[in-house]
């Protein structure tokens, strides 16, 4: 998922409380790739919802997107032109659909927060190249992400990946730290100036999660309240990971499986 937010102060997270982050992370991981496995023709986005609140159910992982703030589902399912926050409905995808599932869980009190987009069967090579940059995109800011370096750096290493292929970005939603809470200080932007924000700390962990459009980013929201659309009608892609801030390299993913 992807706020905005309030201004709160950012929580820094000790090496053992990232350990204790990691099986949230793990579990966020390796049920995306499950789930991408069962993506097919054919296949309605509930099944892929049910399968997610039957696994956490048998293991105790909370689904962290049900109920929060009143979504009704486990996954958030965005179909071509939704960009985040799709509901898992009855939906039946078709080949050349491109999807994108967000997924968060909670494991003993932390929470992981993951996404990505993939094509159902065979898709467009314009699809196919969108699915590349953002995913790009997303590789850019990981590596980018350092102790030390300022928060616009990293908003402008995604952007310069999408904005460079001809792309959009999506300014309205963001990414965010993750801890105890799945939206915590800082906003992390997937736009930015070299050299301006805040300066990255030792102990931040967040959420970057670049949302790029093949036309214009500006966005609407469905009647239901939740899901994000290209206001032009235009595919749009989502890449997401929950990274920890490392003073030597690149971020670490706690979202791989
Ligand atoms: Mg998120
Ligand atoms: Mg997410």
């Amino acid at each position: 998922m992807a706020n905005g937010q309030r201004p709160r102060q950012v929580i820094l997270k000790t090496e053992d409380e990232i350990d204790r982050m990691r099986p949230a992370g793990q579990m966020v991981g390796e049920t995306l790739n499950e789930l991408f496995e069962m993506v097919k023709p054919g296949r309605k986005l509930s099944e892929l919802d049910r399968y997610v609140l039957e696994k956490f159910g048998r293991l105790d992982v909370i689904p962290t997107f049900l109920g929060y703030q009143g979504f009704p589902h486990t996954i958030c399912a965005s179909v071509n032109d939704e960009i985040v926050h799709g509901f898992a409905t009855d939906r039946v995808l078709e080949e050349g659909d491109i999807l994108s599932i967000d997924l968060g869980a909670t494991i003993d009190g932390w929470v992981g927060d993951s996404a990505r987009t993939e094509g159902v069967g065979t898709i467009s090579p314009e699809a196919r190249r969108l699915l590349d940059v953002t995913s790009e995109s997303l590789a850019a800011g990981i590596s980018a992400a350092r102790v030390g370096v300022r928060k616009g750096d990293i908003g402008a290493a995604i952007q310069e990946v999408i904005e460079s292929a001809g792309y959009g970005v999506v300014r309205g939603y963001v990414g965010h730290g993750v801890g105890r809470d799945m939206h915590e200080p800082p906003s992390m932007p997937n736009y930015g100036r070299h050299g301006s924000g805040m300066t990255m700390r030792r102990g931040m962990v967040v959420a970057l999660e670049p949302m790029a459009t093949i036309g214009d980013p500006a966005t609407a929201v469905l009647d239901d309240g939740w899901t994000v659309v290209t206001a032009d009608g235009s595919l749009s892609a989502h890449f997401e990971h929950t990274v920890v801030l490392r003073p030597d390299g690149p971020a670490e993913i706690l979202t791989q499986a």
